[in-house]
C-alpha cells in the first residue's frame, strides 16, 4: 500500500536527502566523540559542530559562540525557564504546551507568577496590552515566532523593542518560524532563541538553544561539564552536523521554497473554499507561515474527518493529546472560537516535498469526505454545499 499524502508539516518534516547523507556519514565513518582529545576522531568532531555552529548563527545571525545544542524546543524552553528562575513570567495564551505546562508547573510550586496576555479571535497579540503588563515589570516574557497551529507570524521585532525597553529577557520558541521566515537574533533584541531540527528538514531529537551573551542559565542535566557545563551529555555529533546542514541549506533555498509552498496552499485554500463555501479559514490569514491552512467546517466534526481520510491523507485536528485524552485545542479556546469551529478544526501545512498533483488529490479526498459526511447527517443541503 502506498503511503497517504503527507500534509503536516507543522508537525515534522521529512529529512532533505542531503542532510541524511551528512547524518549518515557522521554516523557511520566520523563517529568519534566531540570530548575525545586524544585522536582524530575527536578532532574531526569537533571540527564538524564548529561547521555546524556557524551554519546555524549564519542563518539566525547570532554569533556562533552563543549556540548550544539540546534535543529540540521542549528542552530548551525547560532549560530557559527552569534555569532563570524567574517569578514574574508574561506568556501569551496560545504558546505551546512546552512553555504553558513549564510555566504552570513553575507556578504551582510557587516560584514563578504568571501573567497571561490577550490575544483576539485571529490570535494576534494585544499590544497595548503587553505594553502595559511589560511597563510594571517582569522576569521573562515567553512569546513565539510562528504559532504551530493556526500559522501565525508574530511580530518578533517589535516585541523584542518592548521587551528590551523595559529589561525583560525575552524567550522566544523559535521551532515553526526558523528556516521558514527570517529570524534575526542579534538585531531583534532576543535573549533566548530555540531550534528544532525536526521542524527544518533535519533529524528529531536534535535542537539548539541560542543565549544571548552574559546571560547565564542554571543547568537541569549535570555531568560531564559539557557545553561549558550548561547542558552536559555526549554530543549528538551526527544530528549536530544535520541540524547545521539543514539550517545552511534553509539559507540558500527558504526564500525560493517558500514562496512555492505559499502558491500551494493558496491553491488547495481555494478548491477548498470553492467546493466547501461554509469552510472558515481560522488564525491571522495576513500573517501566516506560508504553508499553513487551518481551516473550519461547521457542522463537520474534525474527528469524523480524520476517520473517513486517514488512510489517504495525512492531516490533523490540532488537537492537544496528553497521556491518552484529547482535549481540544487550547490555541482555539484562547481565541475564543465557538464550540462548532474548534470541534470542526483541521490543521493542514504543506511542505517543500509537497507536489502541485498532491494538493489537488487533497482537495478531492476532504470535499468527498466532507460531502459523504453532510448526506449520513441528513443536513445535506445541495443550496449550502454543492459539488463541482
Ligand atoms: N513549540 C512549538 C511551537 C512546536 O510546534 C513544537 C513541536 O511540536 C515544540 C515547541 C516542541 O518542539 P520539540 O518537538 O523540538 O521538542
Amino acid at each position: 500500500m502506498s503511503n497517504p499524502i503527507y500534509l503536516d508539516y507543522h508537525s515534522t518534516t521529512p529529512v532533505d536527502r542531503r542532510v541524511a547523507q551528512k547524518v549518515y556519514d557522521y554516523m557511520v565513518h566520523n563517529f568519534g566523540n566531540s570530548s575525545s582529545i586524544d585522536h582524530i576522531f575527536g578532532d574531526r568532531t569537533q571540527e564538524a559542530i564548529k561547521k555546524a555552529k556557524r551554519q546555524i548563527a549564519d542563518l539566525i545571525n547570532s554569533s556562533p559562540q552563543e549556540i548550544i545544542f539540546t534535543s529540540g524546543t521542549t528542552e530548551s524552553i525547560n532549560l530557559v525557564i527552569q534555569g532563570l528562575q524567574p517569578s514574574r513570567i508574561i506568556i501569551s495564551p496560545v504558546e505551546h504546551k512546552a512553555v504553558i505546562d513549564t510555566c504552570q508547573a513553575m507556578a504551582k510550586k510557587g516560584l514563578a507568577e504568571i501573567i497571561w496576555l490577550k490575544v483576539d479571535k485571529k490570535a494576534r497579540i494585544d499590544f497595548n496590552h503587553l505594553e502595559k503588563v511589560c511597563s510594571q515589570g517582569a522576569d521573562l516574557l515567553c512569546i513565539m515566532g510562528a504559532n504551530n497551529e493556526v500559522g501565525n507570524i508574530y511580530p518578533i521585532e517589535e516585541i523584542g523593542k518592548i521587551a528590551q525597553k523595559y529589561h525583560i529577557p525575552f524567550l522566544c520558541d523559535g521551532s515553526q518560524a526558523v528556516g521558514k521566515i527570517p529570524v534575526n537574533f542579534e538585531d531583534w533584541g532576543i535573549t533566548f532563541l530555540t531550534i528544532s531540527g525536526h521542524k527544518l528538514y533535519a533529524p528529531k531529537g536534535i535542537g539548539a538553544l541560542v543565549i544571548r551573551k552574559g546571560y547565564r542559565l542554571q543547568p537541569l542535566i549535570y555531568g560531564g561539564g559539557h557545553q561549558n557545563g550548561i547542558r552536559s551529555g555526549t554530543l549528538n555529533v551526527s544530528g549536530i552536523v544535520g541540524l547545521g546542514e539543514a539550517c545552511y541549506l534553509r539559507q540558500l533555498e527558504m526564500q525560493e521554497d517558500e514562496s512555492a509552498i505559499a502558491l500551494k496552499r493558496n491553491h488547495l485554500q481555494s478548491l477548498l473554499q470553492s467546493k466547501i463555501p461554509q469552510l472558515v479559514v481560522n488564525g491571522d490569514t495576513e500573517n501566516r507561515l506560508a504553508g499553513n491552512l487551518h481551516i473550519s467546517i461547521p457542522n463537520v466534526p474534525n474527528s469524523a474527518i480524520i476517520a473517513r481520510i486517514r488512510h489517504q491523507l495525512a492531516i490533523s485536528t490540532g488537537s492537544a493529546c496528553s497521556s491518552a485524552t484529547v482535549s481540544p485545542s487550547h490555541v482555539l479556546r484562547a481565541m475564543n472560537l465557538s464550540d462548532d469551529l474548534i470541534e470542526g478544526a483541521l490543521r493542514i501545512g504543506v511542505g517543500k516535498f509537497t507536489r502541485d498533483i498532491e494538493i489537488e488529490k487533497s482537495a478531492d479526498i476532504i470535499t468527498n469526505a466532507v460531502e459523504k459526511i453532510f448526506q449520513l447527517t441528513s443536513i445535506y443541503d445541495a443550496d449550502k454545499f454543492t459539488r463541482i
